[in-house]
């Protein structure tokens, strides 16, 4: 089955084919050559998830997921949440949005924060959510280079490492995307067999 994971990352894209059954052909936008950046206009990471699958499923006709993820920091009020790509400015910076909630957190003792990932699934006679989460905390500094975006700031629960001194595969076993998209896949096989 053609299934459509409307994403530019390409990061992101690879993680998803490691979990996925082969049975499904992953399809990404730039497959499908769409150049422009789809519209994540919602207040929400479930809102944003589905503008982007709509937007596919209307453009395209084919069955789609989408997913938004934001890092959900306690101290600061569960920021940057869903603004996470843009926090430091619309130039959309790895690092300066790391730089920038390093600094927030400069004088707090609490550092807890979550990833967040919200799964919209559309195909034809249905519309899904699936949710993924990872509690863990804001180093005091960057550990590490494998990854992207916050990776080398946040370490989960029960690691002393950062995401970012792990392997994909590591990484994928207890993240939050891999928790949503475990059961994005739960979902699909039930319905393909
Ligand atoms: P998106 O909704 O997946 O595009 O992610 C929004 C923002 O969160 C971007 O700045 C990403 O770099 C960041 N982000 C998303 N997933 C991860 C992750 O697995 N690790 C670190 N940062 C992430």
């Amino acid at each position: 089955m053609k299934l459509v994971f409307a994403t530019a990352n390409a990061n992101k894209a690879a993680e998803i084919a490691r979990l996925l059954p082969n049975t499904f052909e992953i399809v990404t936008l730039k497959d499908l050559e769409v150049n422009e950046d789809i519209p994540e206009t919602a207040e929400t990471l479930e809102g944003n998830a589905h503008l982007k699958a709509q937007y596919v499923t209307e453009k395209f006709g084919l069955p789609c997921f989408a997913d938004d993820t934001g890092l959900e920091i306690t101290s600061l009020e569960h920021r940057p949440g869903v603004r996470s790509a843009r926090y430091a400015g619309e130039h959309r910076s790895d690092e300066d949005n790391m730089k920038k909630v390093l600094s927030e957190l400069e004088g707090h003792s609490d550092r807890s924060a979550r990833f967040r990932t919200v799964v919209a699934l559309h195909l034809p006679n249905e519309k899904l959510e699936f949710e993924g989460i990872v509690d863990g905390e804001i180093l005091h500094e960057k550990q590490g280079v494998e990854g992207f975006g916050y990776d080398p700031i946040f370490s989960p629960e029960g690691e002393q490492r950062s995401f970012a001194e792990m392997s994909m595969d590591e990484k994928n076993a207890i993240s939050h995307r891999g928790r949503a998209v475990k059961k994005l896949v739960d979902h699909l096989k039930k319905i393909s067999c």
